[in-house]
């Protein structure tokens, strides 16, 4: 499984429909300091749940919302909403029908073969709203996550890797190190269930 592409509508930087295709082995994107390549990043975060609103560079989850006067002092009112669908292609089988079935709670999902996965954030005059689609069929984000996890990807998991990580893991001590490739492996767990299984 692979992203096919994403598609940005007033998501931070980007204030007008973007989308940005994926090739299915290696992309890079390349541009100037400032032009918007974390906040690709932050996009695919934002869509999957994978990260918690400080993850994504941002105080609050509206602050993700396209501001026209980010950088300068202006009031130019923005859009009250932004939204990242992120397409996932799934000819592979990664993800068997049924599961996206048993997560989008409906069999009305379509050709599985393609993935959608789209989170919208909305504001009001003193609140904020948060949803998620998979395939068309709004769901939780629990739903998004327990199915992800299932094709390995999860917010604990090193399938991101944010600017700085690196440096952070040549700093480590040998054990911590241990840790990660313990999660990566997937051993991690047990030792989580055995520390509890002692516990008992
Ligand atoms: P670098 O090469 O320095 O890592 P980058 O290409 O990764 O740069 P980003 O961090 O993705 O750049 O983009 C930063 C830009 O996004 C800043 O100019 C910032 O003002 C803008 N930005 C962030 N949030 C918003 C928002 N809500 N509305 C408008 N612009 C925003
Ligand atoms: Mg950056």
């Amino acid at each position: 499984m692979y992203i096919d592409e994403i598609v940005l509508e007033n998501f931070k930087s980007f204030g007008r429909t973007t989308r940005i295709p994926f090739y299915e082995d290696f992309t890079t994107i390349s541009g100037p300091n400032g032009s918007g390549k974390s906040n690709i990043i932050d996009a695919v975060l934002f869509a999957l749940g994978l990260a918690r609103t400080r993850g994504m560079r941002a105080e609050k989850l509206t602050d993700l919302i396209y501001n026209p006067s980010h950088d300068g002092d202006g009031e130019t009112a923005g859009p009250r909403e932004a939204s990242v669908e992120v397409v996932l292609n799934n000819s592979d089988g990664a993800l068997a029908r049924s599961q996206v079935v048993n997560a989008a709670g409906s069999d009305d999902v379509g050709d599985v073969e393609t993935i959608t996965v789209k989170r919208r954030v909305k504001r009001t005059e003193d609140n904020y709203y948060s949803y998620y689609y998979l395939n068309g069929r709004s769901v939780n984000l629990s739903d998004v996550q327990d199915l992800l996890a299932q094709a390995g990807v999860t917010p604990e998991g090193y399938n991101v890797v944010m600017q700085g990580d690196v440096t952070g893991i040549i700093n480590m001590t040998a054990g911590e190190r241990r840790e990660i490739i313990d999660e990566i492996a997937g051993v991690a767990e047990f030792d989580a269930k055995k520390a509890d299984a002692y516990d008992e």
